[in-house]
């Protein structure tokens, strides 16, 4: 049987199977890839998934884009491998959940992602000898998740530019403290100078002999496991195909297209609920119908979603049969109507971030930290929206309290203990490099040491 094919949004470059996706990241006409068909499961098998350990149930999700790139086998050892941590589903009250993506070593859902494109990643790169340079600028949680998920894959080499005075203490010593293969930079300046820095050396003709490739939130490796926690969650508080309610807190909309995506599969959504923090250009899309960024993006405590142009709404838009470039111009109104009946959206501000926070932990000594708390406060919109029923639902919690221990103490007097993969990094000692914002410094360290 053939591979499944993956086409880009943009509707000009050739179909690549998982394989050249995966490798390839963005499409060369710059759009993202998306694949040709969703692949269904029938309802037996998501049925079986209510006894099956979470492992098992990425096996079978995964494997639905991947047969013919991998042998079905390793895929298996693959998905045992990387998720070999707890994925609780804490109950908070009737049939409503919390669901902690932030058992990971780096402790927040990006983890998911990341270990696995990580491990296909690494069999491609080894199976074809080839070796490959992967660049990333981080404003905090993907450069630690891509940098831990690829710490001694070999044959991958992982170099990481953040910007000194953005990232917190413990999420510069999750990506400094690993060594090997994985080397940090500190620029003096902002997450965009960094950000400016990969994008350039990527289009730098001098530099074309370096095996570059990136790992950034559009690889369509980045949605494929964010599916299987969609079909895991429902297994443990639905019943055999009844609809279940999702709330997760979006800032790219990767991590709720992983929901779209489990929906397409065959998973019964009633509602998904897509709540963004103040940048709020998507609830007004959906419901003006018309599409402005939110620009320069605004900056609030639920720092990772601070996205005024979110670079995954073109694949939602593709799903509801529009047409949304990468710069944001809307060449082909998708079906409103249909994505209105299927999802719910809500701006959250700050000040209800740290209402919800406190609300949350006074009325069910539930701890969320500012994302989670987006999630849970977009879920008690739509609840006043629409009645919830009886319905199951499960609110997306996608980092640990623990990272964000000052804004926690300060609205609820807790203070969040870490999880051992934080604690840990405490006495590690540091190693990284330091540059200016400069581009001919950065393309001179790369020549010298790659
Ligand atoms: C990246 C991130 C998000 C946003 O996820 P998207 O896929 O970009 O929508 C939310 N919460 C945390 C903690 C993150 O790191």
């Amino acid at each position: 049987m053939g591979s499944l094919k993956f086409y880009s949004t943009n509707g000009k470059a050739p179909m690549v199977d998982l394989k050249g996706a995966l490798l390839a990241g963005q499409a060369p006409d710059r759009g993202l890839y998306m694949p040709e068909h969703v692949p269904t499961l029938d309802a037996g098998t998501i049925a079986s998934f209510a006894k099956r350990p979470y492992h098992e149930i990425a096996e079978e999700v995964i494997w639905r884009y991947a047969e013919g790139v991998i042998d079905r086998g390793t895929l298996g050892e693959l998905c045992r491998d990387a998720y070999n941590y707890d994925v609780p589903l804490e109950k908070v009250y009737d049939r409503v959940h919390v669901m902690r993506l932030d058992r990971g070593p780096t402790a927040s859902f990006k983890d998911f992602a990341a270990r696995m494109m990580a491990r296909l990643i690494g069999r491609f790169v080894r199976e074809d000898g080839r070796e490959l340079l992967i660049l990333t600028a981080t404003s905090g949680d993907t450069g630690s998740a891509v940098a831990s998920a690829f710490h001694g894959v070999p044959g991958i080499k992982v170099l990481v530019l953040f910007p000194i005075n953005e990232v917190s203490d413990r999420q510069r010593k999750q990506m400094t403290t690993l060594r090997d293969n994985i080397r940090t930079i500190a620029i003096d300046g902002k997450f965009d100078d960094a950000q400016a820095m990969v994008k350039r050396a990527f289009s730098d003709p001098a530099l074309s002999g370096l095996p570059l490739s990136s790992a950034n939130s559009i690889n369509i490796g980045r949605l494929l496991p964010q599916s299987v926690y969609y079909f895991y969650a429902a297994s443990r508080v639905a019943q055999a195909g009844e609809p279940v309610v999702l709330s997760v807190p979006s800032g790219n909309f990767g991590d709720m297209m992983g929901a779209v995506l489990a929906r397409e599969m065959g998973l019964p959504v009633k509602r998904l609920v897509v709540p963004v923090n103040e940048n709020d250009e998507f609830p007004k899309f959906l419901a003006t119908e018309h599409y402005e960024k939110v620009e320069p993006s605004r900056a609030c405590i639920s720092n990772a979603m601070n996205v005024g142009h979110p670079s995954n709404l073109a694949r939602l838009v593709n799903v509801y049969g529009g047409w949304l470039d990468e710069t944001g111009v809307l060449h082909k109104a998708p079906d409103f109507a249909a994505m209105r009946r299927d999802l719910f959206s809500t701006s959250v501000t700050d000040q209800e971030t740290r209402d919800a926070i406190k609300k949350a932990w006074d009325d069910y000594k539930l701890l969320l930290e500012p994302h989670g708390a987006v999630g849970w406060k977009g879920f008690l919109d739509y609840c006043a929206s629409e009645p919830l029923g009886n319905a199951p639902a499960v609110v997306v919690e996608t980092a640990h309290p623990a990272k964000f221990p000052d804004e926690i103490e300060r609205t609820t007097g807790v203070h969040p203990d870490a999880p051992p993969a934080l604690a840990a990094l405490d006495g590690l000692t540091e190693d990284y490099d330091s540059m200016p914002a400069e581009y001919e410094a950065f393309k001179a360290y790369l020549v010298k040491k790659y």
